[in-house]
């Protein structure tokens, strides 16, 4: 019988949570990442804390201030998280050969050998998330998920 086979990853909330990597202060604070300081643009990310309270990407500022008055907007900066996704996915590639980069925060790598074991393949997300936050930063946590062979009875 064949075990699972991809292992595929994404980072949470990624420029939001990155910008609240670097400074401390914006942690557990609604923040929403703008391309510039203006009521009328939109979210292009959006923090945990944001989100909770019904703010996401593509949410117009004025009405995400609306629905949390204490909102802090910081403009977007995209070399650090190019930077960023580059120390992460150097981190991933040390466990598992990422065969897949599908954006700056999201990719995808073949589960090979034991790791095809479901109790394996979990140690591995586990370590992955690990090595992130204990080798890039603290603040920052992926969601993963593990996918096998479509099974038909016959
Ligand atoms: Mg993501």
């Amino acid at each position: 019988m064949q075990g699972l086979n991809w292992l595929y990853f994404d980072l949470n909330s990624y420029f939001a949570t990155i910008e609240q990597q670097v400074d401390p202060l914006l942690r557990g604070k609604p923040v929403a990442v703008v391309s510039l300081l203006s009521d009328s643009t939109c979210a292009i990310a959006a923090s945990y804390e944001a989100k909770l309270k019904g703010i996401n990407t593509g949410t117009k500022i004025y009405e995400a201030k609306k629905l949390c008055p204490e909102l802090i907007c910081i403009k977007g900066r995209h070399k650090l998280y190019v930077e960023y996704h580059k120390r992460i996915f150097a981190e991933i590639n040390k466990l598992l050969f990422v065969d897949a980069v599908c954006s700056i925060d999201e990719g995808a790598g073949r589960l090979t050998g034991k790791y095809q074991q479901e109790e394996e393949a979990i140690r591995l997300a586990q370590n992955i998330k690990l090595a992130i936050k204990q080798n890039v930063g603290d603040y920052i946590t992926c969601s993963i998920g593990m996918t096998g062979p479509i099974f038909t009875t016959m």
